[in-house]
């Protein structure tokens, strides 16, 4: 089944890298992650605190056993099999609201592509991503017509979705900025770099701003943190995210972070989660990338790395990232980094596995640590 949700040359090309294993891992990069990872901010709240709110919010929250602001829910589901046919009038959503409604979510009207034109409102429905993969089961809320035209509202109130995660956004205490929706994997970045108050940190890629939000809650809101994004509007919505967390110690530049060297800054550390083909993202419905984007993005890639080098001071440190499974993107561009002059540096926190043919670096895969795809490592400026 998740099959055609591969083109064929990324199939290959995972049997080639992973082996016997890519069957698993593509099994499992189609369903979403199975502990859906929140991080606490600690500049507003704690761990407990937050736990006995979220309970009282009707959630059933878990402490992380890797990290001490890390709160996970389990995810429910699969809620019927993959050959269920249910046999009710269709819907079929675009491929956004498809994941989105896979997951759990109400089917809004910007997401209805097609409708069964005879549906009436509170008549049960079916609902199919444009391949005809089956991600739910609801109640209309608008006829057939209605819910193709209206450009707002609830089409679809999602009885029984595939799989069902937590919805967050509606609760006080994320309006309150008490949590950040976060993987597990991206938390762990920010506890490699090791960001302390005395040092200039550079975030090359920053917005919508987990990981630099992440960063000045480890140094409590003090020193500086230059935030770089060449995205107005994901640095609109970065602005936004800091407010609501309460986080000061920021400054944000718009600008091509590969132009880096012209600001003539040297940080004590980087923090690089470069832009990727993003193969590790969890769950996709189907993916329409190849190698030859695996190759392109890796030489992209490059260029980010060369200009943090540059704005590094001696011996500064180099945090590297990518929410992608590819070689190239990974180990590859990490031997590209080594031929550069940069040392291989101990993670403090290693949840991961073990790099293909490295062992300093950590992967994540969706199979064995149940996360999303991801990759980290750590390099020093001799
Ligand atoms: N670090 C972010 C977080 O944890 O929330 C996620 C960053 S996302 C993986 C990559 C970011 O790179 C995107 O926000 C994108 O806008 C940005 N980007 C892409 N090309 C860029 C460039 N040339 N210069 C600066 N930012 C760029």
């Amino acid at each position: 089944m998740y099959e055609d949700a591969f083109p064929r040359e990324l199939r290959e090309y995972y049997r080639r890298l992973f082996g016997r294993e890519a069957e698993e891992i593509m099994a499992s990069l189609r369903t979403p992650v199975e502990k859906y990872y929140i991080r606490v901010n600690t500049l507003k709240t704690s761990r407990d605190k937050l736990m006995r709110i979220l309970r009282r919010e009707g959630l059933k929250p878990k402490r992380s056993p890797y990290l001490k602001e890390g709160i996970y829910f389990e995810r429910e589901g699969p809620n019927f099999p993959d050959d269920y046919e249910p046999g009710l009038k269709r819907v079929v959503a675009n491929k956004f609201a498809s994941e989105s409604v896979y997951q759990g979510a109400m089917l809004y009207a910007p997401g209805v592509l097609k409708a069964d034109r005879s549906i009436k409102p509170g008549e049960e429905v079916e609902i199919r991503d444009p391949r005809g993969l089956l991600v739910g089961i609801g109640i209309a809320r608008m006829g057939g017509r209605g819910m193709i035209t209206a450009t707002r509202g609830v089409a679809v109130e999602v009885t029984i979705p595939k799989f069902k995660l937590p919805s967050l956004s509606e609760l006080e205490s994320f309006k309150e900025g008490l949590f950040y929706a976060q993987s597990l994997p991206s938390m762990v970045v920010t506890h490699v770099l090791e960001p302390s108050e005395e040092e200039l940190i550079i975030d090359m890629a920053a917005a919508p701003g987990g990981k630099t939000s992440h960063i000045a809650q480890l140094m409590q809101n003090r020193g500086e943190i230059i935030a770089i994004d060449k995205s107005k509007n994901r640095l609109k919505k970065m602005e936004e995210e800091l407010k609501r967390l309460g986080v000061k110690n920021m400054k944000l530049i718009r600008m091509d972070a590969r132009k880096l060297p012209e600001l003539g800054l040297q940080a004590d550390k980087i923090l690089l989660d470069v832009p990727c083909t993003a193969l590790g993202i969890r769950p996709k419905l189907w993916e329409s990338r190849t190698p030859k984007d695996i190759g392109a993005t890796a030489r992209y890639q490059r260029a980010f790395i060369w200009a943090a080098i540059k704005s590094l001071r001696r011996d500064g440190v180099l945090v590297y990232s990518t929410c992608t499974l590819s070689y190239e993107e990974n180990e590859a561009n990490v031997k590209y980094m080594l031929e550069k002059g940069l040392k291989p540096e101990e993670q403090s926190i290693f949840v991961g596995s073990h790099g293909i043919g490295m062992d300093d670096v950590q992967r994540f895969y969706p199979n064995r640590q149940l996360t999303q795809g991801f990759f980290i490592a750590k390099l020093r400026k001799v």
